[in-house]
Parts: structure tokens; C-alpha cells; sequence
């Protein structure tokens, strides 16, 4: 890795937006991706930093895994998504020779065909410096709105994110729940630690809240019901809305969101786009 870092490379971005979660498989990158979306949407220019380095799902979330990422000499250039450049993407997904196995390091593109394989990415040791890497080596370009998608919980790499991104502006935080009781108990750890290393909690977001039927809309609360806006009452962290389980989200995320079909209609998006408004 010998991009050519710029340290004014988040010099400009506006408004950098953390996404944490307690625990992984709550969808936490599925917040992300629809935020970014949403913000999109509202005419923001966003860029989306994917350091879940153990699970980088937004490339197949956003229809665009397997694309190289290019050297300039400002840095990295980021994967744009859609025609407009409006939506980029970072994601350590983009950096490995096999996805599924996450162990070898692909490396950026230097010009249209080289490519350097073969160096291991060794987890956990080099997982901050990598985080580091894409904070400072990245050229961004103008941006409204960069969301990073963190890693399940708190961690080393939360830290080595927070303090890579702090001196680009305050960080906002937007902390992703389950209503199960259990992954409730895992956010209060997660508003815990954005207190301490000062994080500004936007708000929380309860994921998987009931299950609305395609049928006949009754929305059946397959978990409990209401745990994160309590949660959010408690703690005094505004509560932004309440994203319900939607088998054709899971498909089209699944199959990846194809942005030259327009920008997708779900569940999802009236919360985050009312998310998108306020932040
Ligand atoms: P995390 O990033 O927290 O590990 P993901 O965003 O990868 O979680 O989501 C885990 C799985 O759940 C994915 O298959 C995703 O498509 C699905 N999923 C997440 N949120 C929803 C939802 N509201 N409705 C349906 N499926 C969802």
C-alpha cells in the first residue's frame, strides 16, 4: 500500500456519520447502505467507508462487488455506484482476492491492469492501521455526508476510526438496535462508549421491528416490541424511527440495489429519509 495520502483528504466532507451496532446481523450495514441511499435522494453527494473489515457486505449490497479500486495521486480513488458519482464507496471488500475468505490482500490498482497480490492481510494486527489507511489515503472529493459502517460492537478498530476521523470535524453517531431485549443490552454498551470518547449519539434506530405482511399489512412484532425506543427514552439519545422486517428488502439486498433502475423503494427509506432530513 503506497498510496500517495493526502492529509486534506476528508478536508471535503461536511458531516461524517459513524454507524454502530452491539452486535453484528442487526443491519447495521443495511442502515448504512439505505442512508446513504436516502441521503442520495435528497440531492447530497455521500460517500460510504465499509470498515466492517470481517464482513464488507455493501459491495454486493450495492451491486458492486469485484470492482478494482484505482490509484491516483491523491490516493485511492473510491468505486463510484451510481452514473452521477453522487454515491462512492470505500470497502476493504473491494481490497481482497477472495472475498469469502478475507485473508489476501489485493491491493489498489495501480493503472488499468496491475495489480499487487499475495501480501496477507493479518487480522486483527494490521485491522487499525488498515482503518487509518482508509481515512487518510481515500480521495474523497467534495462530499455532503460521509457514513462509515463500523464493525459489530466496540473495538480497537472503533477507536483507530475515531481518532483517524476526528480531526475532520465532529463525528456523529448513529447507533442501529434490534427490539430483543439482548441487543438492547449491547447498545447501552455502544452509547457507553460513544459518551466516553465523545461521539455524538444522532439517535437510534430499532432494525427488524415486526414483520408487515405483503398480504393484508398487519404488522406482526415477531420479537418484543418498543425495547430501543424505550432504550432511547432512558438514555435520553433521540429515537429516529422503527424499520420493519421486509423480505423484499432482504432479496434486493441480496441481489444488490441496481441504481440505473431508479433509487429503490422500501421500508426502509421513509425512515431514513426523514433521518437524511434532520441530520
Ligand atoms: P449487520 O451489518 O448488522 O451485520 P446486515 O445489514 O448485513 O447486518 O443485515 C443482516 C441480514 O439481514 C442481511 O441479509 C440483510 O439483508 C437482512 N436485513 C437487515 N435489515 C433487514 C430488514 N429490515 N428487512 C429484511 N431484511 C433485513
Amino acid at each position: 500500500m503506497e498510496a500517495a495520502a493526502e492529509p486534506g483528504n476528508l478536508a471535503g466532507v461536511r458531516h461524517i456519520i459513524l454507524v454502530l451496532s452491539g452486535k453484528g446481523g442487526v443491519g447495521k450495514s443495511t442502515i448504512s447502505t439505505e442512508l446513504a441511499l436516502a441521503l442520495r435522494h435528497t440531492g447530497k453527494k455521500v460517500g460510504l467507508l465499509d470498515v466492517d473489515l470481517c464482513g464488507p457486505s455493501i459491495p454486493r449490497m450495492l451491486r458492486v462487488q469485484g470492482r478494482a479500486v484505482h490509484q491516483c495521486d491523491r490516493g485511492w480513488l473510491p468505486v463510484f455506484v451510481d452514473q452521477e458519482q453522487g454515491i462512492s464507496l470505500m470497502s476493504v471488500g473491494f481490497l481482497l482476492e477472495k472475498p469469502d475468505e478475507a485473508v489476501v490482500w489485493r491491493g489498489p490498482k495501480k493503472n488499468g491492469n496491475a495489480r499487487r497480490a499475495g501480501e496477507a492481510l493479518a487480522f486483527p494486527f494490521q485491522s487499525t492501521a488498515l482503518i487509518k489507511q482508509f481515512v487518510s489515503d481515500v480521495a474523497w472529493g467534495p462530499l455532503d455526508y460521509l457514513v462509515v459502517d463500523t464493525p459489530p460492537g466496540t473495538s480497537d478498530e472503533h477507536m483507530a476510526a475515531v481518532d483517524a476521523l476526528r480531526p475532520y470535524g465532529p463525528l456523529g453517531a448513529l447507533v442501529v438496535t434490534t427490539p430483543q431485549a439482548v441487543s438492547v443490552g449491547d447498545v447501552r454498551r455502544e452509547l457507553t462508549f460513544c459518551r466516553k470518547v465523545g461521539l455524538r449519539v444522532i439517535g437510534l434506530v430499532e432494525n427488524m421491528s415486526g414483520f408487515v405482511c405483503p398480504h393484508c399489512a398487519e404488522c406482526t412484532h415477531v420479537f418484543s416490541r418498543g425495547g430501543g425506543e424505550e432504550l432511547a427514552r432512558h438514555t435520553g439519545v433521540p429515537f429516529l424511527g422503527s424499520v420493519p422486517l421486509d423480505p423484499e428488502l432482504a432479496r434486493s439486498l441480496e441481489e444488490g440495489r441496481d441504481l440505473a433502475r431508479g433509487f429503490p423503494d422500501s421500508p426502509a427509506f421513509p425512515v431514513l429519509s426523514s433521518i437524511a432530513q434532520r441530520i
